[in-house]
Order: structure tokens, then C-alpha cells, then sequence
């Protein structure tokens, strides 16, 4: 049985005040973790305020990125045991946005993913085309050659302790969502691909559904079969929609 998880990106968004009110109302909602996982990935100089005040509570939280070094002359950049450092359990490695505006190539995504699990964190792997890349029937294609890229570094073994999330680029923040059938029809081929190297592995490892999930379409997408959750960007910004997204799972 795999337990649903919402996770909210808050990408480069909040301030002081905000992560300490959000993250309060989270709280003061109480806790469904018997049904569902909640995890936050919060800007990275909120990770101590966030790990101070979610500590001890059923909810997680994790980094946006990290540099697969783990320790040097890499100006601004952050790694692993940082991360662990301030509790993180996740790790998000190849992001769409981290993929086309920081130039990450899918080895440099793998490299990041590599890097997390060896430390302790669990990386959670993002994949997913554009609309141009949809259009022209490549979306199979390009899925398979980014989780490839991470097979071939770490093995199958290493999806064991990571979690994918499958983001349609035209789906980020666009407010257009993949209808479940066009979710539930990619994540079945991710699953597929990881069945036919190891049956347990591919079957146990979470698949999280990542584009304007909201609210309104969170149930019809987490009902599909091989959707395990969400990974929510602009939704995970007011603890009431964030909730609503959670509610939707429990
Ligand atoms: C994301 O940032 O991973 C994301 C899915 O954003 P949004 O929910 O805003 O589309």
C-alpha cells in the first residue's frame, strides 16, 4: 500500500512572517498522517525557523536543491549534510525550473540525486516534458531518458528511498492540470519501466502528480491508480488550499 503525500514547493517565495504562519496553521489543522503525508519544501534560509517549529510533528520538510559536492568552493550553493543538518528528509533534484533556467542536464540532475541518497535525504526526482515535447508524442521518450539518466548512476535499488514526481512543464503554474487519464497514463508508464527491472521496488515507490493541482482537482487525480500524491506549487502558498489538497487524500 503506498500512502499519499502532498508536498508544497514554496519555490522562492515567503518571508519571515509568512512561513511562521503558514506553518502554524498546518499545525493547528492537526494531523491525518494515518491517511496521509504532508511535507513542505520551503526557500532554504527558512529551513531553521521550519525545523524549529515543525519539529516533532508529523509533517516534513526538505530542500529545493543541493550541489552534489559536499563541501567547497561553490558560492551560494548548498549541500546534503547542510540540508540534514536542519532536518531535512527530502530533497527535490531536477525540477523543471532548476532543468530549463539553471541549465541542470539530466546528468547533473542524477548527480544531485546521487549525492542526497548517499548523505541520508530522499530525493525526490522530478520528470516530466513540455507542451512542445507533448505535441509532438515525445512525452515517453523524454520520461524515460530522464529517470534513465538516474538509473544509470544509482541503480534501481536506489528508488527504494526516493520518490518521483511527474510534472508536465505545461502544467506548472500554468493553472492547466493533466486530466487524470493523461497523468495516470504517464505515471503507469514510470511505473512500468521500474517494474520491469525490480517488481517490489517499481510497485512500493511513489509516484507524485506535480501541475496546478488545487483543490477542486486534487481527489479525481490522487483516485487514479498509480498517482501517489502531489507536489504543489502556487496551492501550497495558503494553508487553506494547501489543506484542501490534503483533505482531498484523507
Ligand atoms: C511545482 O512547482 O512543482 C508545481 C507543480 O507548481 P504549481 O502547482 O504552481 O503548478
Amino acid at each position: 500500500m503506498r500512502k499519499i503525500l502532498v508536498a508544497g514547493n514554496w519555490k522562492m517565495h515567503g518571508s519571515k512572517a509568512m512561513v511562521d504562519g503558514l506553518l502554524q496553521a498546518l499545525l493547528d489543522a492537526g494531523d491525518k498522517s494515518e491517511v496521509v503525508d504532508l511535507a513542505v519544501f520551503p526557500p532554504a534560509v527558512y529551513l531553521q525557523r521550519t525545523q524549529k517549529q515543525l519539529r516533532g510533528s508529523a509533517i516534513a520538510w526538505g530542500g529545493q536543491t543541493l550541489n552534489p559536492a559536499p563541501q567547497g568552493a561553490h558560492t551560494g550553493e548548498i549541500s546534503a549534510s547542510m540540508l540534514l543538518d536542519f532536518g531535512c528528509r527530502y530533497v527535490l533534484v531536477g525540477h523543471s525550473e532548476r532543468r530549463t533556467l539553471y541549465g541542470e542536464s539530466d546528468d547533473a540532475v542524477a548527480q544531485r540525486f546521487e549525492a542526497a541518497q548517499r548523505a541520508g535525504l530522499e530525493p525526490v526526482l522530478c520528470v516530466g516534458e513540455t507542451l512542445e515535447q507533448r505535441e509532438s508524442g515525445e512525452t515517453e521518450n523524454v520520461v524515460s531518458r530522464q529517470l534513465d539518466s538516474v538509473l544509470s548512476l544509482c541503480g534501481i535499488d536506489s528508488f527504494s528511498s526516493a520518490t518521483i514526481a511527474y510534472e508536465p512543464v505545461w502544467a506548472i503554474g500554468t493553472g492547466k492540470t493533466a486530466t487524470p487519464d493523461q497523468a495516470q497514463q504517464v505515471h503507469a508508464f514510470i511505473r512500468d519501466k521500474l517494474v520491469a527491472q525490480d517488481d517490489i521496488i517499481g510497485g512500493q515507490v511513489r509516484i507524485l502528480y506535480g501541475g496546478s493541482v488545487n483543490g477542486s482537482n486534487a481527489a479525481d487525480l490522487f483516485a487514479r491508480k498509480d498517482i501517489d500524491g502531489g507536489l504543489v506549487g502556487g496551492a501550497s502558498l495558503k494553508a487553506e488550499d494547501f489543506l484542501a489538497i490534503r483533505d482531498a487524500a484523507a
